[in-house]
């Protein structure tokens, strides 16, 4: 066994022994046939460590998927040899997961006064790894762009889990710099320890004060008349840093600039030639689409990519967020 599979292995046993403690505190509690045979089956996972057979398919011998491991390290076969009524369950449970994390997103017919919102968010399977958020509170409009390492099922329960951080963090009106430093904490917490997220949070007053903390995150785009303005990382994805001081960039919004984030989906898509479409092409993108609304420049922005990726399938969850910042005239909004 290679030292990254130990280090793995062990990752799992920690997780695994971690959470029979817990099973085993709630079953203290309370008896429940759904949760000892979970019990069970965590017990029989972690007889398999320690036996040298784990990630070894019970019907095939052969070697269960590492990404279905990861989704699930209670899994005992191969995606192979999964019969077609257990194919059947793990499709459905798919469907559901999908539904659920579309359920998530902001209404895409969001309107909040002062500010136009578009955004695309298109997971590469059925589930994304990608967060996407804009919150109003308090007067301050609150957003968040993130992608959780890996794919599939373990990486959206991530991102939904991000999802509630924030939404219970927001509304405590912390300094920006103590909310991350407390959300990515919480997110330590439910993290596998071999899972981070790259992560932007934004927050604007109705004035038009704009800051960003930009935690290992692609460049965040703030396009405007005077041309583009991009806000580069400054510290650790989240789940990396312990109690690292985060760095927050301030700035102020003109009535018509807009601030445009991304995942990687869109500036590592590839052509047919293996070419990626790159940072320089959206931010070029975004420069000549200026002035221009959020909705018109994020379904340019599709055609764009589209016509860019030709055949090459999609390799990567894809999520772009445009935020215009649209005072009414002679408000207070632009005026103050
Ligand atoms: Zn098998």
């Amino acid at each position: 066994m290679a030292i990254g599979e130990t280090v793995y292995v062990n990752s799992v046993r920690e997780q695994l022994l971690a959470g029979r403690a817990r099973l085993a505190d709630v079953l203290a509690e309370s008896e429940s046939d759904q949760l000892l045979r979970l019990l069970g089956e965590v017990d029989s996972a972690l007889h398999r460590i320690d036996h040298g057979s784990f990630g070894v398919c019970e019907v095939c011998l052969g070697t269960v998927e590492p990404e279905q491991l990861l989704e699930n390290p209670l899994a005992r076969v191969c995606l192979d040899c999964l019969t077609p009524k257990q194919a059947r369950a793990l499709e459905y449970d798919l469907e559901l997961a999908a539904q659920i994390q579309k359920g998530l997103l902001p209404p895409q017919d969001l309107a909040i006064s002062g500010w136009d919102i578009s955004y695309h968010y298109q997971p590469a399977g059925m589930v994304s790894g990608d967060y996407c958020d804009v919150i109003k509170e308090d007067g301050h409009l609150h957003f968040i762009m993130a992608d959780v390492s890996g794919k599939g099922v373990a990486a959206a329960m991530l991102a939904s889990n991000l999802r509630a951080v924030f939404h219970s963090l927001i509304p405590l009106r912390l300094p920006v710099e103590e909310l991350m430093v407390r959300a990515n904490r919480l997110f330590h917490e439910s993290a596998l320890p071999n899972q981070y997220a790259t992560l932007v949070f934004g927050r604007t007053s109705n004035q038009g004060e704009l800051e960003i903390a930009n935690a290992g995150h692609l460049p965040v785009l703030l396009s405007g008349e005077s041309g583009i303005r991009s806000f580069e990382s400054n510290c650790k994805p989240l789940g990396f840093f312990s109690d690292d001081k985060v760095e927050v960039v301030r700035a102020r919004m003109s009535p018509g600039d807009t601030v445009v984030l991304y995942t990687d989906g869109i500036s590592e898509a590839e052509n047919d030639g293996g070419e990626e479409f790159g940072g320089e092409r959206i931010r070029q993108f975004v420069a000549e689409q200026q002035p221009c609304c959020p909705t018109e420049l994020v379904n340019a922005c599709k055609r764009h990519l589209a016509a860019f990726r030709g055949s090459r399938e999609r390799a990567d969850d894809e999520t772009l967020l445009a935020i215009q910042y649209t005072p009414a005239a002679g408000s207070d909004f632009a005026s103050a």
